[in-house]
């Protein structure tokens, strides 16, 4: 499974020119294996216990041509900071986020992807992809305030 995602971006990354490198390739493994939402900074932390020599930069980089290339989603969740996360090809899912502690809860809904095919149906709007954030406090966080 990750082998194969691997290969999916070697075949992007040829196509525009760029190398596969041993650097690239220990942060796409490392990405692939750590499921979750992913800072660029930590996923720097987990690169550098594979490969001490792999720079801040260098793993920005690759993950935007990660995104660009569609193997990783780019989150834009309102705490300011950027993050990526891994889907398989048909996987969707939206979020919960904890305002207090910074927790992501995925979730997915069929009663609420139909509505919101509905609503968009209504406007005359053809839906490409869509985002559904919640922000609000978790579990742990509710009642200690
Ligand atoms: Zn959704
Ligand atoms: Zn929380
Ligand atoms: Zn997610």
């Amino acid at each position: 499974m990750v082998q194969e995602r691997i290969n999916e971006f070697a075949k992007y990354i040829e196509k525009k020119g760029l190398k596969t490198t041993q650097q690239r390739n220990d942060i796409i493994r490392t990405f692939l294996k750590s499921g979750g939402h992913l800072s660029v900074d930590d996923l720097h932390q987990k690169v550098k216990k594979v490969n001490p020599r792999v720079g801040y930069a260098t793993v920005y980089r690759t993950l935007k041509l990660l995104s660009e290339s569609g193997v990783a989603v780019e989150r834009h969740f309102d705490d300011g900071h950027t993050r990526y996360e891994h889907l398989e090809p048909e996987e969707h899912h939206d979020h919960l986020i904890c305002i207090k502690c910074g927790d992501i809860i995925e979730f997915e809904d069929k009663n609420i992807e139909s509505l919101q095919e509905k609503v968009a149906k209504k406007h005359g709007f053809r839906v490409v992809t869509h985002n559904l954030e919640m922000y609000g406090y978790c579990k742990k966080c509710n009642g200690n305030t």
